[in-house]
C-alpha cells in the first residue's frame, strides 16, 4: 500500500488495459470500447498525472464471494476456461442468455472491475477522491449475471468501506437503469442509504418512487426526455438535501451514462453538463467519494462524459475545444449503429455537450415531492 498515491491530496485513477480490447460481441451494446476512451482522453488531454494512475488489482475469490456465492464464481471461471456454459449453469447462473454472454474475460474483466472499486474503498480510509471508470455494474446478484453484470462491484466496494467500520455511506446511482442488485443487497442496512435516478417504465421495471426499500433507500423514475432542468431540479430539491441530512462518512456514485441524449438504450435527454454538474455538488458532501462509470453505450458520449468527470474531480477547466490528440482518439473510434455511420464533428471537437435545457414538467415536480415525503401514506 504505501506505493500507492494518496487521493486525499489529489484525486486517483484506477484503470485497466482489459477493458481495451474485451468485447460482449460484435452485435451486444458492450461491444463498445468505453474504460479505455476515457482514459485515452484524459491522457490526450493533458489531464492525467502517471503518478495518480493505478492498475486494478484482480480481485481473488475471497474477496469476491464477501458478496457472491463460490458456485457462481467457479462457473465464470469455468465459463472463461472452456468459453462454452452448460445448460445446467446457463439456466442457474443466467450466463449465456439475456445479454450475458460467454465472452473471452467473462471472469478476469468483472474481476478487475471488482478488484479496482474495492482498492479504491480500501484507499480512501482516511478519505480523498478515487475515479474507477471500469466499476459500476449494477445489476449483478449474489448468485447470478443480470444486466450485462456478472458481478456487482459498488456492492463489493461498499462491503469494503462497512468492513472498514464506516456506518454512514450514500450510494448514488445516476445510470438510467435502476440500481436494483445495490439496493436490494442493502435492503436491510440501515448503514447504506442509496438513491437511484432512472427512467421511468424501463427494464429492470423496479426502482418506483414509494419502494424505499425497507426505509433505507429512495428512488427517482424520471420521464423520457428528462432534461438538464429537470435533474438540476431533483439534485438540488432532492438529492443533495437527502445527502446532506444523513452527513455521510462516504459517497458512492455511479455514473452509468445511458441517461445522455444519444444514448441508444434509453430516452433521457441529459447533456454531459448535468453529470458534471451533479459530481461537483456530491463532492463536497463527503470526505471519501468513489466515483464509478455503468452503463453508456455510444462510446463517444461515454468517453466525452466521463473524462469530463475526471476534469471535474480535478478542478480542471474543460476547454471549449479538444486537443489535436483528443480529437486523434474520438475519430479512431468505430460505431456499429446508424448514428456512428456519420457522427457529428462535435463528438470529435467537443468534450463539452451543449446544455439541455428545458420545461420542468409537472410529473417531475410531483416525483420530488413524493421522494422527499417523510412518510408515504396517502
Ligand atoms: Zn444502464
Amino acid at each position: 500500500m504505501s506505493a500507492l498515491p494518496d487521493p486525499r491530496e489529489r484525486p486517483v485513477y484506477i484503470g485497466s488495459e482489459i477493458y481495451r480490447r474485451s468485447t460482449y460481441g460484435p452485435k451486444h451494446p458492450l461491444a463498445i470500447p468505453r474504460v479505455s476512451t476515457c482514459t485515452d482522453l484524459i491522457r490526450a488531454m493533458g489531464w492525467l498525472d502517471e503518478s495518480r494512475f493505478v492498475e486494478a488489482p484482480i480481485a481473488d475469490d475471497a474477496s469476491i464471494t464477501r458478496f457472491h456465492d463460490p458456485d457462481y464464481l467457479q462457473a465464470l471461471k469455468r465459463a472463461e476456461a472452456t468459453q462454452s456454459v452448460s445448460e445446467a449453469d446457463r439456466a442457474r447462473f443466467r450466463i449465456g442468455v439475456e445479454g450475458n454472454p460467454v465472452y473471452r474475460e467473462i471472469h478476469r474483466r468483472p474481476a478487475t472491475s471488482a478488484g479496482g472499486v474495492m482498492l479504491a474503498c480500501r484507499m480512501t480510509a482516511r478519505g480523498g477522491v478515487v475515479h474507477c471508470p471500469g466499476g459500476g455494474t449494477h445489476h449483478g446478484r449474489p448468485a447470478r449475471a443480470s444486466g450485462f453484470c456478472y458481478l456487482n462491484d459498488p456492492v463489493l466496494g461498499l462491503l469494503t468501506w462497512l468492513d472498514m467500520g464506516l456506518d454512514r455511506i450514500v450510494y448514488l446511482d445516476l445510470d438510467a437503469h435502476h440500481g436494483d442488485g445495490v439496493q436490494d443487497a442493502f435492503h436491510d442496512d440501515p448503514r447504506v442509504f442509496t438513491i437511484s435516478v432512472h427512467e421511468a417504465g424501463r427494464w429492470p421495471f423496479t426502482g418506483a418512487v414509494d419502494d424505499r426499500a425497507g426505509g433505507d433507500a429512495r428512488n427517482l423514475p424520471v420521464p423520457q426526455g428528462c432534461n438538464d432542468s429537470e435533474m438540476r431540479l431533483l439534485r438540488d430539491r432532492v438529492i443533495a438535501p437527502l445527502i446532506r441530512e444523513r452527513r455521510p462518512q462516504a459517497i458512492f456514485l455511479q455514473t452509468g451514462a445511458d441517461a445522455l441524449e444519444e444514448d441508444p438504450l434509453a430516452r433521457l435527454s441529459l447533456s454531459n453538463n448535468a453529470y458534471w454538474d451533479t459530481v461537483s455538488t456530491v463532492r463536497a458532501l463527503a470526505p471519501r467519494l468513489v466515483v464509478v462509470g455503468g452503463g453508456g453505450y455510444n462510446p463517444y458520449t461515454v468517453g466525452r462524459c466521463w473524462a469530463g468527470i475526471w476534469a471535474v474531480l480535478n478542478d480542471i477547466p474543460v476547454p471549449s475545444r479538444t486537443t489535436p490528440a483528443a480529437e486523434r482518439v474520438l475519430r479512431a473510434l468505430t460505431y456499429n449503429r446508424a448514428a456512428g455511420r456519420n457522427p457529428p464533428e462535435r463528438w470529435f471537437t467537443t468534450l463539452r455537450d451543449e446544455p439541455r435545457e428545458g420545461p420542468v414538467r409537472d410529473e417531475v415536480r410531483s416525483l420530488a415531492d413524493r421522494a422527499t415525503k417523510e412518510t408515504l401514506d396517502a
